[in-house]
């Protein structure tokens, strides 16, 4: 990309916007070499990169908006995943061409969720290549201890924010709106939406920090997220598929075929965690109002077991666990 070009776009679409959400303890923004902040004293510092390539991660088709909400909404999830409080990012952006209408919107969305979410853009780098990729390194803090996949216990209690599978839906329609044209136009939107904008679970991830050890965000799919927890806990679990929280857009679905989207279905961006009896009544009394399902346990042994009615449920093809770039 022509220099002057180059710093124009940061100034126009990228600089200017990011004004709108200061940090204090950002000392040096956009601008130099380096952003300079002053980390808070006692917090730790947690960090997190995704990169979003076009025709890869997202439809060559998708909209600016689509693709800035998904990108920024990917990262924020793993540091609600984490339990931590998002604080900056950095944008490394390589274009195909410079089109303004394209920047306008996709800076729009990006700085408005950034906004929104209380995460402030310190830095990037803009370049031209042949694809279309997004990468974004977010920042944030922990008072207290990480949410770790590696923390489960046997005993503990399974638990998802939310509800599963609106997004595989939206993925569906997505691919093939013609089939679901019979579907209500408000689940239609729902599952769309799901899709296209989710909502990283932030607030509920700093809640947990003080009554869970262990959470993930489901990216890939249920089953395949809590196989991380499993694998790194080493542990096994039993999770019931009737108490799965369902998205009320599937509610026209065969309930087998709706299960298969909210357990292989990724793109969920809910948080699944563990927290043992004692943890789970604090919560609940505390936070009465917290969307959040106990859903199984952590047993000893390896693997997941899904039950129904006691049970043992096989829904899924070993093939079918979730998605995975190099499986
Ligand atoms: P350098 O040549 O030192 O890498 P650049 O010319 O790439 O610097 O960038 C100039 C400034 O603009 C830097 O502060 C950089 O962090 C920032 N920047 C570049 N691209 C972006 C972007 N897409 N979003 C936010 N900041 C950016
Ligand atoms: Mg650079």
């Amino acid at each position: 990309m022509a220099k002057a070009n180059e710093f124009s776009i940061i100034d126009r679409y990228f600089q200017q916007k990011s004004l709108r959400t200061q940090h204090q303890d950002v000392l040096l923004s956009i601008g130099d070499d380096c952003a300079v902040v002053q980390p808070k004293p006692d917090s730790k510092l947690v960090f997190s990169i995704d990169t979003l390539i076009a025709g890869v991660h997202f439809p060559l088709d998708s909209s600016p908006e689509q693709i800035a909400s998904k990108a920024l909404a990917a990262n924020l999830s793993d540091l609600a995943a984490m339990g931590a409080e998002p604080a900056w990012f950095t944008l490394a952006l390589s274009l195909t061409e410079s089109n303004p209408n394209w920047l306008e919107r996709f800076s729009n969305t990006l700085l408005d969720m950034a906004n929104d979410y209380g995460i402030q853009l310190v830095g990037g780098d803009t370049t031209r290549s042949t694809v279309l990729t997004i990468t974004i390194q977010v920042h944030g803090y922990i008072k207290g201890e990480p949410l770790l996949r590696s923390n489960a216990r046997v005993g503990d209690l399974i638990a998802v924010t939310g509800k599963l599978g609106s997004a595989a839906l939206g993925l569906q329609i997505a691919l093939n709106p013609e089939s679901f044209s019979h579907f209500s136009e408000h689940h239609r939107t729902q599952a769309l939406s799901a899709l296209h904008h989710p909502n990283p679970q932030l607030k509920v991830g700093t809640i947990l920090q003080n009554y869970s050890r262990c959470a993930i965000d489901i990216s890939d799919g249920l089953c395949a997220d809590i196989g991380h927890i499993l694998e790194q806990s080493g542990c096994a679990a039993r999770v019931d598929v009737e108490q799965i929280p369902l998205a009320d857009c599937l509610q026209s679905i065969p309930q087998h075929q709706a299960l298969k989207m909210a357990l292989t279905g990724g793109d969920d961006y809910q948080l699944c965690f563990t927290l043992t009896e004692t943890a789970y009544q604090e919560l609940k009394d505390e936070y009465p109002k917290l969307d959040f399902t106990i859903i199984g346990r952590i047993c000893s042994g390896q693997g997941l077991q899904l039950m129904a009615n006691d049970n043992p449920y096989e829904l899924i093809a070993k093939d079918e666990k979730g998605y995975n770039h190099f499986g």
